[in-house]
């Protein structure tokens, strides 16, 4: 059985994280120093929104020493995630020079983590602390300098925080939230597909949430300003970390008061009702015109799919 077919759902990507974030340990630089230099410590090598693997008999390996790393290029000033049976575990970024040389190596693979992580080539269990390593790597690589004085910053707490030494101010990761909801009416949902999206994938309604905003004014807003549909109900299901570059998608479902749809057409292609038979057509990858539902490496896929075997809303 695929994992487009199966049911229960199990879980979608980015959760479930393996490392004991060990925040205590930040704030002690020694600490962090001898780990660097550990022997059993390792890093997760990331490059924009592709992962830096090891090649390792027939599979890959994407956890790699800090000797292997730094054998890759990786940046010194190393970012602690965290620990994994009481060994350091770090998150380390490579520049563009450095990815085009690794191209040219045949130990080693740069490849887009999502395209990995939907084959199967990363085992899942990892993918939580590997974007981790994404979106803090991605954070310190933009957020260079003071948002306040325009000073260059400087890393601290184990690249927890960055400080400006000039006017003092204190900076840390940032964490994006974005509501994605299954609304439904009756027995039919609403689904759209965005004009990035493949060719025949519809997919749950989503959009940031908006400062000083509620999660339920977010669903709210969103799923009237897409598609003219007036919500109630809003509950919360699940959340999943997605780290493009540091999102985390709040999954929720709402009922709808209308069925009259108006597609923003700067945000969608199309938007629709589906019934419970053609939705689960759509994520079995069985529809007969080539309709499909999402990646079950998407919290959408989860929502849809609870959904489709009789789950709430
Ligand atoms: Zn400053």
């Amino acid at each position: 059985m695929s994992a487009f077919e199966s049911f229960p759902l199990g879980q979608p990507g980015f959760v479930n994280n393996i490392l004991d974030r060990a925040a205590h340990l930040r704030g002690n630089d020694e600490r962090l120093m001898a780990m660097e230099s550990d022997a059993r410590s390792r890093a997760y090598v990331v490059h924009r929104d592709s992962l830096v693997v090891k090649k390792e008999g027939e599979g890959v390996r994407a956890l790699l020493s800090i000797d292997e790393a730094l054998k890759c290029g990786a940046n010194p000033g190393t970012i602690f995630l965290g620990l994994r049976d009481g060994a350091a575990v770090f998150g380390m970024g490579i520049s563009a020079a450095a990815a085009e040389n690794l191209m040219t190596r045949n130990d080693v693979i740069v490849s887009d983590l999502r395209g990995m992580a939907t084959q199967g080539l990363v085992p899942p269990g990892e993918l939580s602390a590997i974007a981790m390593a994404k979106s803090m790597v991605n954070w310190h690589q933009r957020h260079g300098y003071c948002a306040n004085c325009g000073q260059r910053t400087a890393m601290k707490e184990g690249g927890w925080k960055r400080d400006c030494p000039a006017c003092k101010t204190e900076h840390f990761p940032r964490t994006d939230p974005v509501v994605i909801m299954l609304v439904t009416h009756g027995d039919k949902c609403l689904l759209g597909r965005a004009p990035r999206f493949l060719p025949g994938m519809y997919s749950c309604l989503a959009g940031f949430v908006e400062a000083a905003e509620t999660i339920e004014d977010a669903v709210r807003r969103e799923v009237f300003e897409e598609a003219g549909i007036r919500c109630t109900d809003v509950s919360y299901y699940m959340t999943q970390p997605w780290p493009y570059p540091s999102s985390l998608m709040i999954g929720c479902t709402a009922r709808a008061a209308n069925d009259d749809i108006v597609v923003d057409r700067a945000e969608l292609e199309d938007a629709r009702w589906f019934d419970r038979d053609e939705a689960r057509l759509m994520i079995t990858r069985k529809h007969p015109d080539g309709l499909a539902g999402p990646h079950p490496f998407a919290i959408a896929h989860h929502l849809l799919g609870r959904w489709v075997h009789g789950g709430a809303t």
